[in-house]
């Protein structure tokens, strides 16, 4: 499955000239962005696909280097070395490159994602990890009304499971007969779904399409007219319960103007169905213990408001809340944590709250989590923002001198970038402990 290339990058040139070069201007983005946002992914590849120990592994960060027909070159580096020269004895480590295959190889970059999933549900499934599933699922679409001022909730159901229900993965047929696959987590934080938005489009142009008098009316120029600007968007599952008639599950989105996640959401209507054809679970395995920080906009409060629900960890969380309406701060007045003496898990009981932060007064206590609202008049993005939040958790720790040991946010992409940064320089904290995932991208 792998190779190791070579200790050097000097020679890494002739060595890699074996390999098929893809010759596409993009791979330089694709690299960066896999660095940026990937590097848990790399290290487990490693970890799967070459003899490196676990310690040697702890001593390292990883980075990809390029992308080839056949694979990827992954290279090692000692921690917070930055590419300074070492003494090989001292890290042999350090500079080394590792050469990891494609399942099949690839003859242009749009085929990569498919190998890079192959790659990580190997390596995910070797190191007893959840990972992401390129299933399809069906829901139908019970109700939607808004919860706040730009949130809507999507009511979706999914058919009884009989006496199947305490399996994992169920194979089941819905109404028209066909067999479909089902795994909806009840117990999981911020698992997100990756909805097919042209499913829908496509059903209604049929739709419409059976009204028609005259057939030739709808052509396929026509159709193509339907189909939203983006073919797909990923929306996270707010929660999912067993109810009598099967499964329930909500979904949150975010309504920013007139694009093609939100008018695909507001569009639908009670007994459509929705279908989605990828899933994966969230980052959030370091929230166990310690006292964490959840950052979250609009688009990642779903997944902070059920991270509360199934909260584990006897310290309750400080929730940094940014949203562009000051109406849409209310999303967690509702929201109840589990409370951490439910140590169980089975006594759903739960706390009520009180959990906006107000001027002076400390809120947290070892039963409530308290809410940091920053409220933006524009949309959430930028490097600024992650300066506002960044000066906002600031100002709050130095009237609060909390020992934060965990983050988790979601944020757009720029943002994201600049405040992992900053969280680690100001917590002084690893990698591994501020997770700031990106949720969405600024145009
Ligand atoms: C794992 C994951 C889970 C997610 N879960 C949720 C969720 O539960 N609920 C939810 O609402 N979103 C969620 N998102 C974010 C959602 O997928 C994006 O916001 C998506 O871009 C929305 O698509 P769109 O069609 O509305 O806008 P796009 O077609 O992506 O963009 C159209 C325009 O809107 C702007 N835009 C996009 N998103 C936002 C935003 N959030 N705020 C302001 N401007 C924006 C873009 O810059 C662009 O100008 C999640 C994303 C990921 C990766």
């Amino acid at each position: 499955m792998t190779k190791q290339l070579l200790a050097t990058t000097e020679n890494a040139n002739n060595q890699n000239s074996q390999y098929t070069s893809l010759n596409d201007p993009e791979i330089a983005n694709v690299v960066a962005h896999i660095n940026e946002e990937h590097l848990d992914e790399l290290l487990g590849f490693l970890s799967v696909f070459t003899s490196l120990s676990t310690a040697e592994l702890d001593r390292v960060d990883a980075q990809i280097t390029d992308i080839y027909a056949e694979g990827i070159t992954i290279q090692t580096r000692q921690k917070n070395s930055k590419y300074q020269p070492t003494n090989a004895q001292d890290n042999p480590l350090h500079d080394q490159i590792f050469f990891i295959n494609f399942a099949t190889p690839i003859s242009q970059l749009n085929d990569l994602q498919a190998q890079y999933i192959l790659l990580k549900q190997r390596a995910d499934k070797k190191l007893g990890k959840k990972t992401i599933k390129l299933t399809k699922q069906v829901f139908d679409v019970q109700n939607s009304y808004r919860i706040s001022k730009n949130m809507l909730r999507l009511e979706l159901s999914m058919p009884s499971l009989d006496d199947a229900q305490s399996s994992d993965d169920v194979q089941l047929r819905n109404t028209k007969g066909a067999t479909i696959s089902t795994s909806v987590p009840t117990n999981e934080a911020g698992y997100a779904y990756l909805f097919d938005l042209e499913h829908n489009a496509t059903t209604n142009a049929l739709m419409t399409d059976s009204d028609e008098v005259d057939d030739h009316k709808t052509n396929d120029s026509e159709k193509e007219n339907v189909r939203p600007t983006r073919p797909h968007c990923y929306y996270t599952l707010r929660k999912a319960w067993q109810a009598d008639d099967g499964i329930r599950a909500w979904v949150d989105v975010f309504l920013h103007g007139d694009t093609s996640g939100g008018n695909w959401a507001a569009a639908l209507k009670t007994d459509e169905t929705v279908v989605t054809k990828r899933e994966f679970p969230e980052k959030v395995e370091h929230l166990r213990d310690g006292q964490a920080v959840l950052i979250v906009d609009e688009t990642s409060m779903p997944t902070a408001a059920r991270l509360l629900e199934l909260w584990s960890n006897p310290k309750p969380p400080l929730i940094i809340c940014v949203t562009q309406d000051a109406d849409d701060q209310s999303y967690f007045d509702t929201v109840k944590m589990r409370s951490s003496l439910d140590s169980t898990g089975n006594n759903n009981s739960s706390i009520s709250i009180d959990n906006k932060i107000d001027c002076d007064t400390e809120t947290h206590g070892n039963d409530h989590f308290a809410v940091l609202p920053i409220v933006t008049n524009q949309a959430n993005s930028g490097s600024g923002l992650a300066t506002l939040i960044d000066s906002t958790l600031g100002d709050y720790l130095a009237d609060d001198p909390l020992q934060i040991d965990k983050v988790w946010g979601a944020l757009e992409a720029n943002t994201a970038k600049a405040l992992r940064q900053l969280l680690r320089e100001r917590l002084e904290l690893s990698r591994t402990d501020v997770v700031v995932k990106v949720y969405w991208r600024h145009d």
